[in-house]
């Protein structure tokens, strides 16, 4: 009797103890569907070496093959480096440069760049709701100076709202018709879905842009957005499980859904300010389930291997090493970042660093 008890409390120990590792197992896994994707994908340093493919929803999503804007081009000079949010899928980034020539060709100074999306977008630790699967981009409505702004100026140079936060309308005096111009170069591309900026922003050009107005469809009306336009272009060729978004209803918009914004009801006091954002909560359980790949892929062998410079995305990265910053992998020639090829490994993957929290 006693030794049978024995051998059954040995039995139900084992049993136990198997129990446990399997939940310990799966509690593992748990934990790291719980953790938030904010922190994991805001602690990424570089893409996912692997082909371009955005995963999800400009809100809720990441993106691979990930490709960076250089700081610094003829005709654009790259704001806020330390974010490490020059980052966007190759299409979105040759667009920025395309739009960045084609806007001196009509006149205008230079783009400044604003934030694009993190290595791996997702969701990001501060700041904007979307941006999280590389086909936004925002672009300054300040033109670049005449100079190259230093990496501090870069950081601290205040940006001008072209709009009065009382009104909502436009100041005159910061407008343009070269304003007007850009946007309208934006607008043009056909994979520019929408531009996004203060409503009124939208009202000044419903209210003077003549001839064509087909473009004004895809100039959007949205909160803030004043002192910069944001740039969101369609779900790229082979991004199967990339969500699109609804399309612009027809017509140039300049009817009721804008008068709406020039009501009161837009920009009463949120009646829980204290209720989390979305991207704040945000689990890796909540992002596409290629998210967590995306997150383990490997990187490319460095920074300037995946930098698109100002050739017109033909490949050659051009990002000149800096002397504050040395680069990685001395001696290696850099490699063609090919967008649409995935960026050899000529070495095993390092392990990722560990996020931090
Ligand atoms: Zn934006």
């Amino acid at each position: 009797m006693r030794k049978k008890s024995l051998f059954q409390t040995a039995t139900r120990i084992a049993a136990a103890a198997v129990a446990a590792f399997a939940l310990s197992g799966l509690a593992a896994t748990a934990a790291r569907a719980d953790e938030l994707a904010k922190d994991l994908f805001g602690a990424q340093k570089l893409p996912a070496a692997t082909t371009p493919h955005s995963y999800g929803f400009y809100s809720k999503g990441c993106f691979s093959g990930g490709v960076a804007i250089a700081t610094d081009g003829p005709t654009w000079q790259a704001m806020r480096l330390s974010r490490n949010r020059r980052w966007g899928h190759p299409t979105m980034i040759r667009l920025i440069e395309k739009l960045s020539h084609d806007a001196v060709a009509d006149g205008w100074p230079g783009l400044l760049v604003g934030d694009i999306s993190q290595p791996r977008g997702g969701p990001m630790l501060t700041g904007h709701a979307s941006h999280q699967i590389g086909l936004d981009a925002d672009i300054w409505f300040t033109p670049m100076p005449d100079h190259r702004l230093t990496p501090v100026e870069r950081e601290n140079m205040s940006a001008t709202s072209l709009v009065n936060e009382k009104t909502h309308l436009v100041i005159d005096k910061l407008w343009s018709p070269a304003h007007e111009r850009l946007l309208k170069r934006a607008a043009s591309y056909p994979e520019v879905e929408r531009i996004l900026v203060n409503p009124g922003i939208k009202k000044k050009l419903c209210d003077t842009v003549k001839g064509d107005r087909t473009w004004l469809r895809k100039i959007r009306p949205f909160w803030g957005h004043d002192y910069h336009f944001h740039v969101r272009i369609g779900c790229q060729p082979g991004s199967v499980g990339c969500k699109a978004q609804e399309s612009t209803p027809a017509g140039d918009g300049c009817d009721k859904s804008l008068a709406w914004w020039f009501t009161e009801e837009p920009w009463r006091p949120n009646k829980n300010p204290d209720a989390p954002k979305a991207r704040d909560v945000m689990t890796m359980a909540s992002l596409p389930k290629e998210c967590r790949a995306v997150l383990n892929a490997p990187s490319p062998q460095s920074e300037a291997a995946v930098t698109m410079g100002d050739t017109g995305g033909s490949g050659v990265a051009t990002t000149k090493p800096d002397a504050a910053k040395p680069t990685i992998d001395v001696g290696e020639p850099p490699v063609p970042a090919n967008a649409f090829a995935p960026t050899p490994i000529k070495r095993p993957p390092l392990p990722l660093p560990k996020p931090s929290r």
